[in-house]
């Protein structure tokens, strides 16, 4: 287990990427879309 820096979420809409550390991101900031936290594939 390697977290680098919080966790990454991508928006559905604009693919917008966003690194939060300890707060849960839900709407994109750019396009009010929903965010969805990225899970890095590992192993
Ligand atoms: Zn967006």
């Amino acid at each position: 287990m390697s977290y680098s820096d919080g966790i990454e979420y991508e928006c559905l809409q604009c693919r917008l990427r966003e690194r939060a550390e300890g707060v849960l991101v839900s709407t994109c900031r750019r396009c009010g879309g929903e965010m969805r936290n990225v899970q890095p594939i590992d192993g």
